[in-house]
């Protein structure tokens, strides 16, 4: 079975967009309005001649327990249920409340877990990336799935996670 890539974090983060940019194709929902992706949506990828499978999940949608609760879940299933787990912040607002929850989740994680710091659509956002090392899940890597920036640096460090 190929290698199965989860990503993960809070809605409206640029999750489904960047999902779009992996695939190379535009398949995943994306909407301006938070939560559009209501489920756990499964597609294939192919990148350097390597097949895996790509997780976008949309479960993160406040519940009765609230945001911080479902998105603690979402972590937690994830990195049980894939062989590496891509957490996606929006660089432009940096690690809230909520990122600080899930990164204290995925800190156990023995699946490996990579941080996409995405929006990085300008200089001036990219100088903010480095501020993500405090979530202690190792380099953030810059990604714009607007513009498809970093797509390809974020790819190879993805299948050398597997
Ligand atoms: P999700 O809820 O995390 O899946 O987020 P979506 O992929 O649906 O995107 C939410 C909003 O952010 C949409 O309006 C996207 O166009 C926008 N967005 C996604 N990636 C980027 C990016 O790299 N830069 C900018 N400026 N906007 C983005
Ligand atoms: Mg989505």
């Amino acid at each position: 079975p190929q290698p199965v890539l989860a990503v993960v974090g809070r809605p409206n983060v640029g999750k489904s967009t960047l999902v779009n940019r992996l695939l190379g194709r535009r398949e995943a929902v994306v909407q301006d309005t938070p939560g559009v992706t209501r489920d756990r949506v499964t597609y294939d990828a192919l990148w350097n001649g390597r097949r895996f499978t790509v997780v976008d999940t949309g479960g993160w949608e406040p519940d009765a327990k609230g945001l911080q609760a479902s998105v603690a879940a979402q972590a937690e299933l994830a990195m049980k249920t894939a062989d590496a787990v891509l957490l996606v912040v929006d660089a432009r607002v940096g690690a809230t409340s909520t990122e600080e929850a899930v990164a204290k989740v995925l800190r156990r994680s023995k699946a490996p877990v990579l941080v996409a710091a995405n929006k990085v659509d300008d200089r001036r956002t990219a100088n903010e990336v480095h501020t993500l090392w405090s979530l202690g899940l190792g380099e953030p890597m810059p990604v714009s799935g607007l513009h498809g920036t970093g797509s390809g640096d974020l790819l190879d460090a993805v299948l050398e996670a597997f």
